[in-house]
């Protein structure tokens, strides 16, 4: 979109295969679509650097804005944060749910919770699948849970 975003480097990580934590690799924003195609490229943009949004999950993705060396560190070593928990959710809502019905559903939750508060992150909040993320990742034994119940096998025992 401008040159600036297009130097910036972001952290991908590609769910393979059931398990946790995911891989995390260093990527120039500008190589992103080599990676996950046009049309992901273009919203993880959007997403990371116009609404300046931390991470997002577009299956089997997730892509991390790499602004914050210490939080790359931790990504890339696989070690466990909220944030990944929270992306990790979102992979098991869609691997669950179905790409386009998740999509179809997260956008008309957004709309719906947008004609009620009249405002976009607040409406954002509020969808159904970022409540259950928010919570998941603040409490890490739930979390562990629903890796139980998905079947996700747990590479360290310490990642959760
Ligand atoms: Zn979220």
């Amino acid at each position: 979109m401008n040159s600036q975003s297009s130097d910036q480097v972001i952290y991908l990580a590609c769910w393979d295969e059931k398990t946790y934590p995911l891989k995390f690799y260093r990527v120039n924003a500008a190589d992103l679509s080599r990676h996950v195609g046009l049309w992901r490229t273009i919203i993880v943009r959007f997403a990371l650097f116009r609404l300046k949004m931390l991470g997002i999950t577009l299956f089997p993705f997730v892509i991390v804005r790499g602004d914050d060396p210490v939080a790359g560190i931790i990504l890339e070593s696989g070690g466990s944060s909220s944030l990944m928990r929270h992306e990790f959710v979102h992979l098991l809502q869609q691997w669950k749910t179905g790409r386009t019905r998740f999509y179809f559903c997260y956008l008309w939750n957004w709309m719906k919770e947008f004609f009620k508060r009249r405002n976009w992150l607040e409406a954002y909040l509020h969808v159904q699948y970022e409540v259950e993320a928010r919570d998941l990742a603040s409490k890490p034994l739930h979390f562990q849970k629903l890796l139980k119940e998905c079947g996700v096998i747990s590479k360290k025992k310490s990642s959760v």
